[in-house]
């Protein structure tokens, strides 16, 4: 798995990138949402996939999580073909994201909701029926033991038995994360996760994000703001008009005549743009 090869054109091994996609359309009647040729994430980066309002970026996303069907594409999770496979079978393959906490979450604990992505996430485990009891209630100490490891990681320890309905849209934040990781991911979709975060626990958040890389796993995530991108990305990829504008580090992309055309011409507020200012959002 450490050689390079270039038989059938793509680098396989370590160098080469962790998520490819090719080929990936999708329409909305007449409306082509996304029509991205070409996108890979590198391994051990933290990617960020920008573009002004409508350019298609959570259609490409939801897509690329199993949220959306793909009028046409494919993608590879580590040269393994991923291409249309619902969530709980991309988590099984190491590639997980946040989600929205939802109304029925909000009624359960933190510690609850991080033990429920576990199982969620990697598909309903018949451990306990295969294995008998006392392997699957080890099993269930572990998770429980690395739910409270990750609450503590996110600083929610003292929070663990209350319901996540009480948080403030940065803890949900946070709270979003300890759940992905819950699942050991090696690639962690984000999907906006600045918004509606309180400019104080913004650098908090992102201290948090490259740590995770730090600890091995990939990171792509999706932003509109070029100012939250520039000071943590690795690498940018900048859509508009549901195709790929531009790919290259931070400065490259920024510096883009197309990128910057992209910006300027889209005077529509994004419908995040105003949590992201600074309000909290509440489920
Ligand atoms: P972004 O996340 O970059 O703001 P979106 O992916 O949400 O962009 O949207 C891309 C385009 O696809 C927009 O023109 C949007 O109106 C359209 N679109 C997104 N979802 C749907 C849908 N379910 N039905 C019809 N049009 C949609
Ligand atoms: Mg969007």
């Amino acid at each position: 798995m450490t050689t390079s090869s270039t038989t059938g054109g793509a680098p396989t091994g370590a160098d080469a990138p962790l998520l490819t996609a090719r080929g990936v359309q999708r329409k909305f009647g007449g409306l082509v949402a996304v029509d991205v040729e070409e996108f890979h994430v590198r391994r051990g980066t933290i990617t960020a996939l920008i573009g002004p309002n409508g350019a298609g970026k959570s259609t490409f996303f939801n897509l690329l999580t199993g949220f959306d069907r793909a009028d046409a594409g494919s993608w590879q999770l580590d040269g393994r073909t991923v291409t249309g496979l619902p969530a709980y079978r991309l988590a099984q393959q190491g590639m997980v994201r946040t989600f929205q906490l939802t109304r029925s979450l909000a009624d359960l604990t933190l510690e609850e909701n991080v033990l429920l992505a576990a199982r969620g996430q990697r598909g309903e485990r018949l451990a306990g029926a295969l294995f008998g009891r006392a392997s699957w209630r080890r099993q269930e100490a572990d998770n429980t033991e690395r739910a409270r490891e990750l609450l503590a990681r996110f600083g929610l320890e003292r929070m663990a038995a209350e319901p996540a309905g009480v948080l403030s849209g940065g803890q949900r934040k946070l709270l979003e994360m300890a759940r992905a990781l819950m699942c050991e991911p090696r690639l962690l979709l984000l999907d906006e996760p600045m918004a509606g975060v309180n400019p104080r626990l913004v650098e908090t958040l992102l201290d948090h994000i490259r740590q995770v890389r730090a600890d091995g796993t990939t990171i792509l995530f999706v932003e509109h703001d070029m100012d939250v991108v520039a000071g943590i990305s690795d690498d940018v990829v900048c859509m508009a008009f549901g195709t790929v504008l531009a790919t290259g580090s931070p400065e490259q992309v920024m510096r883009d005549p197309e990128v910057i055309d992209a910006y300027l011409g889209s005077d529509e507020p994004d419908d995040d743009a105003a949590t992201a200012a600074g309000t909290e959002r509440r489920a």
